[in-house]
């Protein structure tokens, strides 16, 4: 036997991150070093940074081997880079998904593993406090609280990326087409046994957020639609509903009628009240369809989720 160490592998999507990365390689320098008894891969997937991340890390692997840089070929968002993280990690016992930017502090991954060794397949890492505050915040909050409640298979509110995936985990993992991808969900819908780790988030060590807030949105909107027919279901129901007033209505006018009692022409306000709101519903109801229907658009294509940059010649 020649390695039978288990291995490992740490997978961090970067974006734009040069001004971190000095702390983020000193403090999982630490961590290595504070735990030979295991085979470490570390694989860093540059999302089309436009600074000098893909340079930093491309030194820090030519002066280590434990460290590897994915580079994706321009910016596909922080799902794809962590899937092309996942698929490079392929066939490690385990593997931690964290940010670049130290509001995951890699201190706490011993203790993900550990959790790991007493037999959970999936660790998630539960801020016991977040340091987001005003509207960011506020939309963190709405959307978890919206979430649980809509969706078939709630998210830990608590929790994001951050965790561990023992290898079947990895597998399952793998085995996911979707194009749409949002990893909480999906890391919950595997159905594995799960354990949770608390720990405190911590702000941005340097530099600016790099999600936008229009991306997290875009994120949020992702992880309703991925994840539940509500939206679909609750058209149904207003449908129901508003056709079985009308029937009421009518009914209320042809009885009216056959008594004899004359019925005003006026109700101009009435009916245009009636005519825009059911405009609207409508309206509303196209757009839910476009949601699923753009959805199932992007999966048709069967595109891949990330291309990897050609090798440099
Ligand atoms: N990131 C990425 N691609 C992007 C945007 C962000 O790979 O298009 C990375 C970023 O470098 C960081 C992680 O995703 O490692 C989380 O990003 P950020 O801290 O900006 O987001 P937030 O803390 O708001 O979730
Ligand atoms: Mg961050």
């Amino acid at each position: 036997m020649t390695d039978s160490k288990e291995t490992v592998a740490i997978v961090i999507p970067v974006f734009n991150e040069e001004h971190v990365l000095p702390e983020l390689l000193a403090r999982l320098g630490g961590l290595l070093a504070g735990q030979p008894g295991l085979a470490w891969r570390v694989v860093f997937v540059d999302d089309g940074s436009r600074d000098r991340t893909a340079e930093l890390v491309r030194a820090q692997a030519a002066a280590d081997p434990r460290f590897e840089l994915v580079e994706l070929s321009r910016n596909f968002g922080f799902q794809s880079a962590l899937s092309a993280g996942l698929a490079r990690a392929a066939g490690a016992d385990a593997v931690v998904t964290m940010d670049a930017d130290l509001q995951d502090p890699p201190e706490l991954i011993p203790k993900l593993i550990a959790a790991w060794r007493s037999g959970a397949e999936v660790v998630r890492a539960v801020r016991a406090s977040r340091s987001e505050t005003g509207l960011r915040r506020m939309g963190f909050d709405l959307f978890h609280s919206l979430y649980g409640r809509l969706t078939d298979i709630p998210v830990e509110s608590n929790t994001g990326t951050f965790g561990l995936l023992g290898g079947p985990a990895l597998e399952a993992f793998a085995q996911l087409p979707e194009r749409n991808r949002f990893f909480p969900g999906l890391r919950a819908w595997i159905g594995f046994p799960t354990a949770d780790v608390a720990y405190d988030r911590q702000e941005r060590a340097a530099g600016r957020p790099k999600q936008t807030l229009r991306r997290l949105v875009r994120y949020a909107v992702d992880g309703f639609f991925s994840f539940s027919y509500l939206p679909l279901r609750f058209l149904t129901y207003s449908g129901i509903l508003v056709s079985l007033l009308g029937f009421i209505l009518g009914l209320y006018f042809i009885v009216k009628r056959l008594l004899g009692i004359e019925t005003a022409s006026t109700g101009f306000t009435t009916l245009v009240s009636l005519v825009t709101f059911l405009g609207g519903i409508q309206l509303i109801g196209i757009g839910v369809l476009g949601e699923y229907l753009g959805r199932v658009y992007d999966e048709v294509k069967q595109r891949p989720i990330y291309i990897v940059k050609p090798p440099r010649r």
